[in-house]
């Protein structure tokens, strides 16, 4: 590649914005950061971060790409960037598993709204990455396939890299590419972001179409970008969002221009804001049942220090409650499994997925299939859901579990009284060691309970960035800040982000082996 490429210090080219500088300038073309990044993928094929790379497909679009360019006809900042979709959008002309041998092979007539989205505005995609089996996981070692890797493992420790969306934030942390699409239903976009040390946004539900996004709980999943900076989940989320007519819970809002908001100097929700406070004014909500026992002291004292830094910047802390957040945990493994029971019932061997070989009638052929194409924790959720959708179980787990989903978004708006973003830890711990084989299924129960402080929001519908806050002091690890706002807010998340970016360097932190651009 070029010169500039090994400029690890100044991050040069692992960054959407600095990939599309050197595009628009002519330092380099789509066809070789396209290249770079295959290179980068194939020899980092160890970390698992991909299911699927197509090499041609994507030089062919870059190639298109860079014609465009020489015409004068690119079409903004994100046409020539290479980037990859989680394995749970659907892509016509290659697999989409969803991460499951349920699909293993799969070709999809159609490629999913986003993924459309972003081809339309001139991004190439190189491959599907790889996540837990249909979304259902916080470790990535549920996927059917191969568990994916924490680029800040030590040799010889592999260390998870969060999940669902592992593989997508695996190969940014990388620095395989600057950035890729993620899913959140319960924190699969922030968790796995936090984690390995990059930034990542849900937005509002509503806010991306799902079409063509595999379904595992239909009214809490929402697409999202992963990246190293916010500015560069601007940039994707822009192209993302909007209304589509085929998702009948798309929102029909205009979009706003994020990338322009990110522009400005001082915050919107910023009263008080100055050129050196641009935050001044701008109330930000700790709930005390965040800052608990059971976050590690290292995540707590790298949550207090970005906290700090963001009062530096003129933010005021208030302290509230979200007191039903005890509560997410259970409520989200009620309605979830309910809602992915009924969305899985559609793999049955005839409609869609594996098909049992020689079955002897129809039962059999609906139990093998389901049996064999499924791993185990989706049928542990399959089994939930069914339980608590059942004759008799119904008013006392899923209706239950409904009325308090209500009061976690009452919590939300009380709390949205007192403050115009809240904050907090994303993940109560650092990412822990990577199990395998039958210690993968040993205590599923430890990671539902980890999901803690990313249920509230999902359940609630609201968005929620994490970014990086620097690195525990104890393990090394990298550790993310939560940042939530009310509803189709992502503008006050993405821009609080980006002022922190600007004033800290922890989003440039790399992994060791990792830093700048690999090609
Ligand atoms: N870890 C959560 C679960 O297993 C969230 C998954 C997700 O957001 N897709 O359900």
């Amino acid at each position: 590649m070029t010169s500039f490429s090994s400029d690890s210090s100044a991050g040069l080219l692992t960054s959407v914005q600095d990939q599309h500088q050197a595009l628009a300038s002519g330092q380099t073309s789509a066809v070789e950061l396209c290249q770079a990044a295959l290179a980068r993928i194939a020899a980092h094929d160890d970390l698992g971060a991909f299911l699927h790379v197509d090499a041609e497909a994507a030089l062919t679009a870059a190639r298109a790409s860079d014609a465009r360019r020489a015409s004068g006809a690119a079409r903004g900042v994100l046409d020539g960037i290479p980037l990859a979709h989680k394995d749970i959008f659907v892509t016509r002309g290659m697999p989409s598993t969803a991460g499951s041998k349920m699909l293993d092979g799969y070709l999809s007539p159609f490629d999913a709204s986003v993924v459309e989205r972003l081809a339309q505005a001139g991004a190439v995609s190189v491959g599907k990455l790889n996540c837990d089996e249909f979304a259902m996981g916080g470790s990535n070692e549920h996927s059917a396939f191969r568990p994916a890797i924490n680029p800040w493992s030590a040799p010889g420790q592999p260390l998870i890299p969060g999940g669902s969306s592992g593989g997508s934030a695996v190969a940014v942390a990388a620095r395989l590419l600057a950035a890729t699409t993620g899913t959140d239903t319960g924190g699969s976009i922030r968790q796995p972001a936090a984690l390995c040390g990059i930034t990542g946004i849900k937005p509002t539900y509503g806010r991306c179409p799902r079409w063509g996004m595999v379904a595992f709980a239909s009214s809490l999943d929402q697409a999202g970008p992963m990246a190293q900076t916010a500015w560069d989940c601007a940039a994707l989320l822009q192209a993302m969002s909007g209304f589509d007519e085929r998702d009948a819970t798309s929102a029909p809002l205009p979009v706003p221009d994020w990338l322009a908001e990110l522009a400005q100097p001082v915050h919107a929700l910023a009263p008080r804001g100055t050129a050196q406070q641009p935050l001044g004014g701008l109330r930000i909500g700790l709930p005390k049942e965040f800052f608990g026992d059971g976050v590690q002291p290292e995540v707590l004292a790298a949550t207090q220090a970005a906290l700090a830094e963001l009062q530096r910047l003129g933010a005021e802390l208030v302290d509230i409650a979200l007191p039903r957040t005890p509560l997410a945990i259970p409520v989200y493994y009620i309605i979830a499994p309910a809602e992915a029971s009924s969305n899985l019932s559609r793999f049955d061997g005839v409609r869609y997925g594996h098909r049992a070989d020689s079955p002897r009638d129809l039962a059999e052929l609906y139990t093998r299939s389901r049996t064999e194409g499924f791993g185990e924790e989706v049928k542990r959720r399959i089994m939930m859901g069914t339980y608590v959708l059942s004759h008799g179980y119904y008013d006392a787990y899923y209706l239950q579990a409904q009325k308090l989903r209500r009061m976690i978004v009452d919590d939300f708006q009380a709390a949205f009284a007192q403050c115009d973003l809240i904050a907090g830890p994303v993940s109560p711990t650092v990412a822990r060691a990577l199990h395998t084989g039958e210690a993968v299924d040993s205590d599923p129960l430890q990671d539902y309970l980890a999901d803690i402080f990313t249920l509230p929001a999902s359940l609630a519908g609201l968005p929620g960035l994490s970014l990086p806050a620097g690195l525990g002091a104890q393990s090394g690890l990298p550790v993310g800040l939560q940042l939530m706002a009310n509803y189709w807010q992502e503008g006050a998340l993405l821009h609080a982000a980006h002022l922190l970016q600007q004033h800290t360097g922890w989003h440039r932190l790399a992994p060791a082996g990792f830093e700048g651009s690999a090609a």
